[in-house]
Order: C-alpha cells, then sequence, then structure tokens
C-alpha cells in the first residue's frame, strides 16, 4: 500500500496570491495551517502565488510578509515563487503532452465564444466540447497553420471525482460536470490550477487547508494529480469570514488588513487568539496562549458553517492580553508608537512605571501609548479643562500643596499624606483637590490613583507643571 497524506509527516502550506494585503481570512488560513503543521512536528510552507503578473505588486508581497511575521507565523520552507518555478511547470505540461494526459487545442477565441452562444441559446451549460480531444479511432483535422495551440487537460468523462473534506465532508463530483480546462495558454504560460497541482505536487503537500472559495478547483486539482500518478493531498476548506452584521467581511468592515490591527494598537497574541477562535473551538475555552493552541489544534473542531467577525471579543481578548503582558514589553512597544508619533520617550520617567499603572485600563497600544505620552511630553490641558477644574480655591489648594510637595519624601504614603493635609487646610474633599492636581500635572481630570501618578512623574516634573498653573 502506497503512504498516504495521514500516515506521512505533515507538510501545510500558505499559499497567498500578492495581489492585496494580507486580510483576516487569509491570517486565519495562515494561522491554522501553520498550526497543524506545528502540532504534528510537520513543516509549514510559503508560497507566493505570483502568476497573475498584472494584479501582483511588490507593496502587496510585502504586506504579507509583515503580516505573517508580525503574527509570529513562521515558515520552514520558502517562500516559493511561482514566477520563478515557470520551467518546472512548462517540464510537466510537456510530460503530459508525451503521455497523453494532456493535448494541444487550436480552437480560437471566437470559435470558443461561438460555441458558448449556442449552448447557451439550447439552455445548456457552455463547455468545450472537446473537438481536439484525441480518442481511439477519431480523426483530428490538421492543425491550422500559424495558430498557437492552448493545452487542455484530457478530464476523465465517467465516473466521480470525491474526497472526504475534513471540514465539509464527502464532496463528490461527476466527470461529466468538468471539461478539458486549458493548463497552458497559447503563450505558453501555465494557468492557475495547474500551479497550484504541480506545487502541491512537488512540495509534497499532506494537508491543503485553505478557503472554501477553492472548493470549485478541487476536483480538477485532484484530477491532474491523479493523471501525473501523484499522491492526493487531504483537503480542509474553511469557510469563510462574515462581518460583524452578518454580510461577507470586506473594507466596509473596517480594519481587514492584518497590519490595521497592528496600527490600530492590538497585540498579536490577540489577534492570534481570536483568530484561532474564528471557526474553530476547544470546548469553552476563550482564552488560550498560542503553545496551548497548537497543543490543542486539530482539524475535527473547525466548523463548516460561516464564522462571523466580533469586534467587541477581539476588542476584549486584546484588553486581557494588555493586562497580562509584561511591563518591559509595554514599555518597548510605547517607545516605539511614541517614536512614530516623534514624542521621545527618554525623559527620565520609568515608561515600565507608567504602562503598569495604565495597562488594564487600556483597550489597546494606542490608548496606552496616549497615556504615557502625557507623562513624558508637554501636556496642554484645554482651556475649558483648565476653566472648570483651575477655580479659585483649587489654585489656592494647589498652591499650598505645592510647598508641601516641594520637601516630602517621594514616596506614594508621603504624597498621599501631603493631600491629605491640603484638604484639611482647605476643608476640601479629597476630588476637590485631586482632580485640579490631575489636570495640572497630567492635562486630564481622569488618571489613576494620584499619589501613584505622582509618584512616577517625579518631584521635578510635578513641582515644574504645577508651578505653570499657579
Ligand atoms: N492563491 C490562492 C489565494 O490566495 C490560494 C490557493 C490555494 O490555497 O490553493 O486565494
Amino acid at each position: 500500500m502506497p503512504a498516504t497524506p495521514a500516515s506521512r509527516p505533515v507538510r501545510t502550506r500558505f499559499a497567498p496570491s500578492p495581489t492585496g494585503y494580507l486580510h483576516i481570512g487569509g491570517a486565519r488560513t495562515a494561522l491554522f495551517s501553520w498550526a497543524y503543521a506545528r502540532r504534528h512536528g510537520g513543516a509549514f510552507i510559503l508560497r507566493i502565488e505570483d502568476t497573475d503578473v498584472a494584479r501582483s505588486t511588490p507593496a502587496a508581497l510585502q504586506a504579507i510578509l509583515d503580516g505573517m511575521r508580525w503574527l509570529g507565523l513562521a515558515h520552514d520552507e520558502g517562500p516559493f515563487y511561482q514566477m520563478q518555478r515557470m520551467e518546472r511547470y512548462k517540464d510537466v505540461i510537456r510530460q503530459m503532452l508525451a503521455a497523453g494526459t494532456a493535448y494541444p487545442c487550436y480552437m480560437a477565441a471566437e470559435e470558443l465564444d461561438r460555441l458558448r452562444e449556442e449552448q447557451r441559446a439550447r439552455g445548456e451549460k457552455p463547455r468545450y466540447d472537446g473537438r481536439w480531444r484525441p480518442e481511439a479511432g477519431k480523426i483530428l483535422p490538421p492543425p491550422p497553420e500559424g495558430v498557437q495551440p492552448v493545452v487542455r487537460f484530457r478530464n476523465p468523462t465517467t465516473g466521480v471525482v470525491a474526497w472526504d473534506d475534513l471540514v465539509k465532508g464527502r464532496i463528490e463530483i461527476g466527470n461529466a460536470e468538468l471539461d478539458d480546462f486549458i493548463i497552458a495558454r497559447a503563450d505558453g504560460t501555465p494557468t492557475y490550477n495547474f500551479c497550484v497541482v504541480v506545487d502541491d505536487w512537488d512540495m509534497g503537500i499532506t494537508h491543503v487547508i485553505r478557503g472554501d472559495d477553492h472548493v470549485n478547483n478541487t476536483p480538477r486539482q485532484i484530477n491532474v494529480l491523479q493523471a501525473l500518478g501523484a499522491e492526493v493531498p487531504l483537503y480542509a476548506h474553511l469557510s469563510m469570514i462574515l462581518g460583524d452584521d452578518g454580510t461577507k467581511l470586506s473594507k466596509r468592515h473596517g480594519a481587514v488588513s492584518v497590519m490595521q490591527y497592528f496600527d490600530d494598537g492590538y497585540l498579536p497574541e490577540a489577534v492570534i487568539n481570536y483568530l484561532a477562535r474564528l471557526g474553530w473551538s476547544h470546548g469553552d475555552a476563550e482564552v488560550f496562549s498560542r503553545q496551548q493552541f497548537v497543543e490543542w489544534f486539530d482539524l475535527d473542531h473547525i466548523t463548516p458553517s460561516a464564522a462571523q467577525f466580533n469586534t467587541e471579543k477581539l476588542n476584549w481578548l486584546n484588553a486581557q492580553y494588555l493586562k497580562k503582558a509584561d511591563d518591559a514589553f509595554l514599555a518597548a512597544e510605547v517607545a516605539n508608537r511614541l517614536a512614530r508619533r516623534e514624542v521621545d520617550p527618554e525623559t527620565g520617567v520609568s515608561l515600565e512605571a507608567v504602562v503598569a499603572l495604565y495597562k488594564d485600563r487600556v483597550a489597546n497600544l494606542n490608548e496606552l501609548a496616549d497615556a504615557v505620552e502625557l507623562f513624558v511630553a508637554e501636556v496642554h490641558p484645554a482651556p475649558e479643562v483648565i476653566g472648570q477644574h483651575l477655580t479659585e480655591p483649587a489654585r489656592a489648594a494647589l498652591a499650598s500643596l505645592r510647598r508641601r510637595l516641594a520637601e516630602v519624601a517621594w514616596d506614594k504614603a508621603a504624597l498621599a499624606q501631603a493631600i491629605k493635609d491640603t484638604m484639611a487646610e482647605h476643608s476640601l474633599k479629597m476630588p476637590q483637590v485631586a482632580i485640579p492636581l490631575r489636570v495640572a500635572v497630567l492635562g486630564v481630570a481622569q488618571t489613576p490613583a494620584i499619589d501613584a501618578v505622582l509618584e512616577v512623574l517625579g518631584r521635578e516634573r510635578v513641582l515644574a507643571r504645577l508651578d505653570r498653573h499657579l
């Protein structure tokens, strides 16, 4: 018995076309292919399907590579570029012509159009009628002068092509439904479905995990693989992802490019966790690490129905990951974001201390960077905020607090005591001192505990910021 894909070491691939950014659906396909290979100690291959020269761009390729890197989906082999494999495809076409599993077809495009027209008029499905297909006892006309033929695959005419889809279950298509599709154009370039077949074969792919927009290509691809004597991989076709509103996910739904999530301040681990649950489940587990996902991932628990994107859930997960994240890691992420805003993060304020104060209060890294910016950059409270909070009695209290802060030991307990003493002196309640103080030192009325904020800001900065308002 020949080895079956299921008994060979697992080899999966992600095969994006560089015609656009890496979108959420593509990222989920990549994640599942990656995780399946990791889970089984196999290899994950990156293949760039760049044969659509008119629509492929270097920028899109870069966006895909950036997205994969940001998500931490490292490939073991590749990237392989289809455009660099043209000679190999042409070789296989020559072999198939020699073996009779493919044949030249000289039918002109206008002739084919006319045929389709007639078929439609008769209420038939338009399809190539096999007129150049060699058959025993059939006499083909001599090839017309000066016409470069296309090459067609000699599809079986009887029986069915069937596979047990690992997500959708058994799928069977009658061969009579399929016509002899073109594998090489008149200029000799191989067609999309053919390149995929040769690649999956050459790369020894055992499990093809891809979007179900390709399910119609699968019967043709299987037939060609069989004609080549190649082992047919197992297929898992992932259902599509719907937007929050139940319609097909598209640009309208906002952030559909993976790198947009980076820009919007999501942590890659949160996005990975979110994508993992998009159409796959492990009991009712919602928050789990990448490692845990790899240990659990299987193809049996992928739902065949469409998965619906839920921005609120992603935001919730992101907040969970922010809370748990290491302060030094968050500080570095925030420093990068501040640098991109041309804010110098190196001011003597400990970024680690600031992120520790805020990481359970923010939804994303941009909000965290906004908070840190209040500590490291000049703050300019809006005039109406100043008018509302820095009233005469508030200023008087801040002036006496300032005298205390100039001398107090710089720790939370002493700072809290200085605020209490000021409240007592001026017969004010906590918010009557704390809110003007927040506005004066950070420019906003709401902050984490004010004694902790003062401690992190440092004496020099606090006094200087108070002085600006006194
Ligand atoms: N290049 C195809 C796409 O980007 C994927 C093909 C495949 O996975 O077989 O949709």
